[in-house]
C-alpha cells in the first residue's frame, strides 16, 4: 500500500475551494488509493451537496480524468466552474472551410455545422487545423481534464482510448444512458430517401413485438454491407444530402465493424423502421473500461449497487456510501401506508383512486398554502384519475398533459414561479440536475410506483439475459429516491437552520422488502 499525503486545501489539487468536506476527502483519497495501487473500480453513492465536481477536478491534479455526464449544460458547469476541457457532439461546432461556406450560403443562407463535413476522413479537409471540432477534440483528448456526455463517450472510439481515470457522474443513469445512444435505427423512409435497398427483414419477433438477433444476424450484416458501399463516394460534395449519407455509413459501418454480435441484441422492426438495441450495457463499458486504469462511478442514489454493477459487466468493485449532509429530522419520508396502486389492484378496487386521491389531500394540507409542491405518479391516466377528485381552489395546478414530457412542466414549475402551485406529473424521467432548492417545492408526494411495462418484449428479453428482474427493480425504486433527492438540497434559513423538505409515499409497493432492499440508508433513515 503507498501512503497518500493529501493537502490540507483542495484548491492546491485545482478545485476551486479551500477546504474539504467530509466525504469529499474520503472519495478523493479512496479514488487516489485505488490509483496508485493499481487501480480498479469505486462505486461511491455520494448525496446531494458533498461537492461531487470538486474531488473530480481534485482527482486531475495527479492522473488525466475522463469524465461522463448526462447533460451538454452539466458539460458547460464542469468547463466553466472546473474548468474543465469540454467536447460536444459535432453538430455544436461551425465548419469554416470556405468553400463550403460559400455553397451552403448560396444554397440555404445557412452556415454549415461539423456534423454537415464534407470529407469522410476529416483530415483530408485543407483547413483542418483550423476546424473548430478538430482543434477541440485534440485538446480533450490531450488535456488533463476532459468532460463529455454519456452520448459522446459511447460513439467516440478516440476518446476510449484516453487513459487515466474514468468518472461517470449520476451513474445510477449510466448503463441505461449507454445503451441508448449505442442504437442502430433508422425510418424506412429515410432509407428509401437515399436509395438503399428494404431493409430486409418485415416482421420479427412474437407478435412483431421483437426478439434476439438470433439467425438475422448474417442478413442484417450483409444488408448492412450492401448499404455501406451504396453510401461510399469518394466525390467532394458539398450538398445537405452528402453529407448525411456520410454520415449513415459512419454509423453504419461502426455498427459492422465494432459493435454487433449474435446474443446481446435485440431486433425490432415495424411499419415506421427498425432499431437494433443492445440488451446489457456490459460490452460498451468494457470499451470504455479498457483503457482507464481506475473507474470512479458516482452518485446520490446506487442503494444496492449489485443490479448496476452486473448490468454494466463489473465483477470486482468496492462500494462505499457518504451520509447525507442534511440530517435526516429536516427530510422526513411519511408513509401513508396505503394500498399498493398496481392495475390489478386498482381494476379490482377502483375506489382507491378516490381514496388515495383525498388521502393526499389531506396530507398537503398540514402545510401552509403557499407553500409549492410536487406529486408524482406514473400514467397520464393516473395523473386524470389524482386530478378528478382535487378540489378546485385558488392554487394553480401544473399538470403533464398526453403526449407531454415531464420536463416540459418542471419548466414551467421552476420558472414561472407561484406560491402554492402543485406540479403533477410523472415519476418517469423526472430529470437528472433538477435541482427544486428551498421554496421551489417544500414537499413530495409519490402517488405510484413506476413498473416496467409487463408486456414489453425488450424488457422481457432483457430480464432473461440479465437473469431475473433484479435490475428493473433497481430502475424502479432508485426513480423514488432520485426524486426525492431533487427537493432535499440543504437549503438552509435565516438563521442557518436546514428548512424541511416532506417526502410521501401515497402507494403501498414504495414499502415493500424488494422495494427497501434497492433504497440508499440515507433515504431509509428518512422513513417515519
Ligand atoms: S474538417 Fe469538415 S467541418 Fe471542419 S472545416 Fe473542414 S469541411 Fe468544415
Amino acid at each position: 500500500m503507498t501512503d497518500l499525503i493529501i493537502p490540507d486545501s483542495p484548491r492546491e489539487l485545482g478545485a476551486p475551494h479551500d477546504t474539504w468536506r467530509p466525504a469529499q476527502k474520503e472519495i478523493y483519497r479512496q479514488t487516489r488509493e485505488l490509483s496508485l495501487n493499481g487501480g480498479g473500480i469505486l462505486i461511491a453513492e455520494a448525496p446531494t451537496g458533498i461537492g461531487k465536481s470538486g474531488v473530480v477536478t481534485a482527482l486531475g491534479h495527479h492522473d488525466p480524468i475522463t469524465a461522463c455526464v448526462h447533460t451538454l449544460p452539466l458539460v458547460t458547469q464542469y468547463e466553466r466552474e472546473y474548468g474543465f476541457n469540454a467536447i460536444r457532439g459535432r453538430q455544436e461546432y461551425p465548419c469554416n472551410y470556405d468553400e463550403k461556406l460559400e455553397f451552403w450560403q448560396d444554397e440555404w443562407k445557412e452556415v454549415p455545422t461539423v456534423a454537415d463535413c464534407s470529407f469522410s476522413s476529416m483530415l483530408d479537409c485543407p483547413v483542418v487545423q483550423t476546424c473548430s471540432y478538430h482543434i477541440a477534440k485534440m485538446h480533450a483528448l490531450t488535456a488533463r481534464r476532459t468532460v463529455m456526455t454519456y452520448r459522446y463517450m459511447a460513439l467516440s472510439t478516440a476518446m476510449r482510448k484516453r487513459t487515466g481515470i474514468l468518472v461517470f457522474d449520476e451513474a445510477h443513469d449510466s448503463a441505461e444512458e449507454l445503451i441508448r445512444f449505442n442504437k442502430l435505427e433508422y425510418l424506412h423512409k429515410t432509407i428509401a430517401h437515399h436509395e438503399l435497398p428494404e431493409f430486409p427483414i418485415k416482421e420479427f419477433g412474437p407478435d412483431n413485438k421483437g426478439a434476439l438477433l438470433g439467425d438475422a444476424y448474417t442478413t442484417i450484416i450483409k444488408w448492412l454491407e450492401t448499404c455501406s458501399k451504396l453510401l461510399d463516394t469518394s466525390e467532394l460534395d458539398h450538398s445537405r444530402r452528402a453529407a448525411t449519407r456520410r454520415r449513415m455509413k459512419a454509423n453504419i459501418d461502426h455498427y459492422i465493424g465494432d459493435v454487433l454480435n449474435e446474443d446481446d441484441w435485440f431486433l425490432q422492426v415495424d411499419n415506421n423502421g427498425f432499431s437494433i438495441m443492445a440488451l446489457l450495457a456490459d460490452r460498451i463499458a468494457n470499451k470504455i473500461f479498457f483503457h482507464k486504469h481506475t473507474k470512479l462511478l458516482m452518485s446520490a442514489t446506487i442503494g444496492n449497487p449489485a443490479p448496476l454493477a452486473h448490468m454494466l459487466g463489473i465483477d470486482d468493485y468496492k462500494f462505499s456510501t457518504f451520509e447525507h449532509p442534511v440530517p435526516a429530522q429536516y427530510r422526513p419520508v411519511f408513509d401513508l401506508k396505503f394500498p399498493r396502486m398496481s392495475k390489478r389492484v386498482l381494476h379490482e378496487n377502483p375506489k382507491f383512486y378516490e381514496i388515495q386521491s383525498k388521502g393526499i389531500q389531506k396530507w398537503i394540507q398540514q402545510f401552509p398554502p403557499n407553500w409549492r409542491g410536487v406529486i408524482l405518479t406514473s400514467s397520464y391516466y393516473k395523473i386524470k384519475k389524482i386530478m378528478e377528485f382535487m378540489p378546485e381552489n385558488e392554487r394553480r395546478f401544473i399538470v403533464q398533459g398526453q403526449g407531454q414530457r415531464v420536463n416540459d412542466i418542471t419548466t414551467k414549475f421552476i420558472t414561472d414561479v407561484r406560491p402554492g402551485d402543485i406540479m403533477v406529473g410523472t415519476i418517469q424521467g423526472m430529470g437528472s440536475g433538477l435541482n427544486l432548492k428551498g421554496d421551489l417545492a417544500r414537499w413530495l408526494v409519490i402517488a405510484s410506483v413506476a413498473n416496467i411495462n409487463p408486456t414489453d418484449e425488450y424488457m422481457k428479453v432483457r430480464r432473461h439475459k440479465f437473469g431475473g428482474r433484479t435490475y428493473e427493480d433497481w430502475i424502479t425504486y432508485n426513480a423514488i429516491v432520485q426524486a426525492a433527492g431533487r427537493i432535499s438540497r440543504g437549503t438552509r434559513d435565516e438563521n442557518g437552520e436546514y428548512i424541511t423538505n416532506y417526502v410521501a409515499l401515497a402507494d403501498g409497493k414504495a414499502t415493500v422488502n424488494r422495494a427497501m432492499a434497492m433504497y440508499s440508508d440515507w433515504f431509509k433513515e428518512a422513513i417515519v
